[in-house]
């Protein structure tokens, strides 16, 4: 069938855990032939693409554990199985993670939103998603486990490449813990796509301090750049310290030339995508220390 065409996934057995208790066992008993099934809407595409063929499907969408906002303490806990639109909508996480609150909109659309998950889109690791970037620039812990126990790895050290994650084949993602909004601190979340609802072409997330109009502590993260979403190190500290003037912005620009190696794609040129990512960073740190709302 020429590429385009009407494809179908190939045939598939289905299973439906109550517990991540049963969910090991069945991953136990089907190994590298099973996936699991969160809100099917990277999976059944790769299925019906046949970029992936497994033998079962293990919907975790029963296991009621994964699910939910919390707040405690100092931290935000999102179980893997909270949809887009949950977060979206959460009073909570517009408090606490205002950041997360303005990526929101800019996942997909709102059908895409209402089945769609966070541990979905984490697990998936496309490298212009933009809850990765949200993980990363807000430094979240995430909680994967597995029939031998638990682990929490940094977001930072959890995006590998390309759909490629810290995450083993017998590990279920739980959820990620995201430290609450601390005094002081601000956030800024832009993007650029061809239509609104499309993966980035580019974007970026800034987090942290802005207070006596001094920009300090802060956390820079690009998406749809690379492989991965990029923790952009010399551009915060370029900014440590700073006031927003011209000059300031100036030096962020080179900062962000050293700290991206920039892809090209189908679209766009490595370094059209490093112009946009200067531009994207000088923007948001203006809107961060103006107060304005993304
Ligand atoms: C038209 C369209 C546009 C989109 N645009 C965007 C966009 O702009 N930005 C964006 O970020 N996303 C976009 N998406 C993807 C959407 O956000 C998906 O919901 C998300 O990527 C995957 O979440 P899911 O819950 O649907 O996961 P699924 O499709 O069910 O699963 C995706 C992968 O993750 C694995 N997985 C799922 N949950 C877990 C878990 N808890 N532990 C371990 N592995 C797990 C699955 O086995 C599978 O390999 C778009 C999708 C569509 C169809």
């Amino acid at each position: 069938m020429p590429f385009g065409g009407v494809v179908k996934a190939s045939a598939f057995s289905y299973a439906k855990p109550s517990s991540l208790s049963e969910l090991f066992d069945l991953m136990e008993m089907y190994g590298d032939r099973a996936k699991l099934l969160a809100g099917g809407q990277s999976l059944i595409a790769a299925l019906n693409m046949r970029l992936a063929s497994p033998t079962v499907l293990l919907d975790i969408n029963g296991i009621t554990e994964l699910s939910g906002i919390e707040v405690k303490g100092d931290v935000v806990r999102i179980g893997a199985l909270t949809r887009h639109r949950s977060l979206e909508q959460s009073a909570e996480i517009k408090k606490h993670l205002p950041l997360v609150h303005k990526a929101m909109p800019f996942v997909a659309h709102a059908a895409i939103r209402t089945r769609g998950t966070f541990g979905g889109s984490v697990a998936f690791a496309d490298a212009a998603a933009e809850l990765p970037a949200c993980c990363v620039v807000l430094d979240a812990n995430i909680e994967l486990a597995s029939r031998k126990g638990r682990r929490i790895v940094s977001a930072r050290n959890f995006f590998k490449g390309l759909y490629e994650t810290d995450l083993q084949p017998d590990e279920v993602l739980i959820s990620a813990e995201f430290p609450k909004l601390r005094v002081g601190y601000r956030s800024a979340f832009l993007e650029l796509a061809r239509r609104h609802g499309d993966y980035a072409v580019v974007g970026v997330a800034v987090h942290g301090k802005f207070q006596d109009d001094m920009f300090s502590d802060i956390s820079m993260v690009f998406f749809g750049v690379a492989d991965r979403p990029v923790h952009a190190v010399n551009a915060g500290r370029a900014l440590e310290s700073a006031r927003l003037s011209p000059s300031t912005i100036n030096t962020l620009r080179s900062a962000v030339s050293l700290d991206l190696e920039t892809y090209g794609d189908i679209y766009h040129t490595a370094e059209t995508k490093l112009h946009l990512a200067k531009v994207l960073a000088g923007r948001a740190v203006s809107i961060m220390a103006l107060g304005r709302e993304t």
